[in-house]
C-alpha cells in the first residue's frame, strides 16, 4: 500500500489515511470490536474485485462475467464451512453484522411477532430489540438481563419470559458481555416453546472457531456473525447454520413442489430481499481472513486474545476496579467506574488524551444516562494482533489506573503517553505500509 497515486489525485484523502493509520500505530486501542487485519485482507479490500456486480449466487448469478469472483466465493464459503465445523450452510454476502440480523428476522419471523433477547443495557445489541433500531420498531420484544449479584445472564428469567410470551424466536449474543454462553440450555427454552434459537456471535467467532469458547453451532437454528472483530477480517457479515433444515412454514419450489430449506429462503432474503450487488472485493478479503483462521497460528492468537484480557482484567482489579460479573472468559470486560468517582465518558477523554481508545459503555443496572454512563469496556483482539502479551496489557491497567484516578492531571496524561510512545515502537503496526512516511 504505497498510496503514490492517492497522494496525487487526493492529497486531502491521503492524508487522512495517513492520519488514521499513524493514530492505529500510536494508541493503544483497545476497542473490543476492533482489530488489525493482515495487510492481505487490506490489500484484497483495495482491489479490482470491487467492481464486479455479481448479483446471485456462485454459478448463478445475474451478470455474465463472474467467473473469477465465483471463485472468490466459493472459496470464502468453503473456508467459513471448514472455520464453522463443517457448518451445512454458509452466506458470505451480508455488507454487515447487522444486515446479516436483519436476514434473520425477515426470513424466520413476522413484522409483530415476539422476540427474546438479551437487554441492550445488559450487555446486548442494538439489533437485538433496541427501540431505535429496525428490530425494536418492528417485533414485539422482551428482554432478559444479567443477574445483580454476579452480573450473568439470568436463565431462569430468560426461560420464566419464553414460557410466559412464547416468543417465535430467541437470540442469544452480545456486544458487552464477558462470559460464555450455555446454548445447550438455550436450545432446550427454545424447544419448550417451540422458538427459534439464533446466535449472534459477533463478537466471539474468533474465539469460537479457536475452540477457546463453547460452540453455538450444533444448538442454534442459525448463527451470524461479523467478521471484523476477534475474527480478524474485513467489516462484514455471515450467516450459518450447523445443519441447513426443511423451511416450517410451507415455501415450496414453484415447479417441484419441493419444499425450500432454509438456507434457500435466507440466501433469497440477502439477494434480492435486502441488499443488491455483493461487495465481491469483501467477500475475497472474507475469504483470505478464513484461510489465516484456518492456520493453526490463529489458535495461538485466540489463546493469547484470552489470557491477554485475563490479564489486563486481574490487574485492573489488583487497582481496585470493578469488573461486572468478576472477571473475563473472553476477549473483553465492562469496568463499572463508580467507585472510582468518574463516568463513562470522562473517563474515555482522559484516556483519550493519553492515547489509549476505548469506549464508554453503560453498565448493568447502570444509574448514569446513556450519554455518560458509569462504565468503559476493554478488550485484547487489536493490541493482541500487535503481539502484545500479559506483561503489556498488566503494563496498560497500571496505566489505565494512573490516568483514572487522577483525570485532572494533564502531566500525568502527558508521561503515560510518553511511555507508550516508547512501548508502541517496539510493536509497529503495517511497517510495510509506513516505511517510507516522513
Ligand atoms: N451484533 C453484535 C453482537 C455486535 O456487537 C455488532 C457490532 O458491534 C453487530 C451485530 C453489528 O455489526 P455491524 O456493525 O457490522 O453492523
Amino acid at each position: 500500500m504505497s498510496m503514490e497515486i492517492l497522494k496525487k489525485a487526493d492529497p486531502q484523502i491521503y492524508e487522512a489515511t495517513i492520519g488514521e493509520l499513524r493514530r492505529q500505530n500510536d494508541k493503544l486501542e483497545l476497542i473490543a470490536s476492533e482489530n488489525f487485519p493482515s495487510s492481505a485482507v487490506i490489500e484484497t479490500l483495495g482491489n479490482v474485485m470491487n467492481n464486479k456486480y455479481a448479483e446471485g449466487y456462485p454459478g448463478n448469478r445475474y451478470y455474465g462475467g463472474c467467473e473469477w469472483v465465483d471463485v472468490a466465493e466459493n472459496l470464502a464459503r468453503e473456508r467459513a464451512s471448514k472455520l464453522f465445523f463443517g457448518a451445512e450452510y454458509v452466506n458470505v454476502q451480508p455488507h454487515s453484522g447487522s444486515q446479516a440480523n436483519m436476514a434473520i428476522y425477515f426470513t424466520l419471523i413476522n413484522p409483530g411477532d415476539t422476540v427474546l433477547g438479551l437487554d441492550l443495557s445488559h450487555g446486548g445489541h442494538l439489533t437485538h430489540g433496541s427501540k431505535v433500531n429496525f428490530s425494536g420498531k418492528m417485533y414485539n420484544f422482551f428482554a432478559y438481563q444479567v443477574r445483580k449479584e454476579d452480573g450473568r445472564v439470568d436463565i431462569d428469567q430468560a426461560r420464566e419470559l419464553a414460557k410466559k410470551h412464547k416468543p417465535k424466536m430467541i437470540s442469544i449474543g452480545a456486544s458487552a458481555y464477558s462470559r460464555d454462553w450455555d446454548y445447550p440450555a438455550f436450545r432446550k427454552i427454545a424447544d419448550e416453546v417451540g422458538a427459534f434459537l439464533w446466535a449472534d456471535i459477533a463478537h466471539t467467532a474468533g474465539l469460537i472457531v479457536a475452540g477457546e469458547l463453547n460452540n453455538p453451532m450444533p444448538h442454534c437454528h442459525v448463527v451470524t456473525t461479523t467478521t471484523h472483530k476477534t475474527l480478524r477480517g474485513p467489516r462484514g457479515g455471515m450467516i450459518l447454520m450447523g445443519k441447513d433444515f426443511d423451511n416450517p412454514f410451507g415455501v415450496v419450489a414453484p415447479k417441484s413442489g419441493r419444499v425450500k430449506k432454509m438456507g434457500e429462503l435466507l440466501d433469497s432474503q440477502i439477494i434480492p430481499g435486502i441488499q443488491g450487488g455483493p461487495l465481491m472485493h469483501v467477500v475475497a478479503a472474507k475469504a483470505v481472513a478464513f484461510k489465516e483462521a484456518l492456520d493453526p497460528s490463529f489458535t495461538t492468537y485466540a489463546k493469547q486474545v484470552k489470557a491477554n484480557a485475563k490479564a489486563l482484567c486481574e490487574a485492573l482489579i489488583g487497582h481496585g476496579f470493578q469488573v461486572v460479573s468478576g472477571g473475563t472468559d473472553n476477549h473483553l470486560m465492562l469496568i463499572d467506574l463508580r467507585n472510582k468517582k468518574i463516568n463513562g465518558k470522562q473517563a474515555q477523554l482522559a484516556l483519550d488524551e493519553a492515547n489509549i481508545t476505548t469506549n464508554k459503555n453503560a453498565v448493568p443496572y447502570d444509574t448514569e444516562s446513556p450519554l455518560l454512563t458509569s462504565g468503559l469496556r476493554l478488550g485484547s483482539p487489536a493490541l493482541t494482533t500487535r503481539g502484545f502479551k500479559e506483561s503489556e496489557f498488566k503494563l496498560i491497567a497500571k496505566w489505565i489506573n494512573e490516568v483514572i484516578s487522577d483525570p485532572e492531571n494533564e502531566g500525568v496524561r502527558k508521561k503515560v503517553k510518553g511511555e507508550i510512545g516508547e512501548l508502541t515502537k517496539r510493536f509497529p503496526l503495517y511497517p510495510e505500509f509506513l516505511r517510507g512516511l516522513a
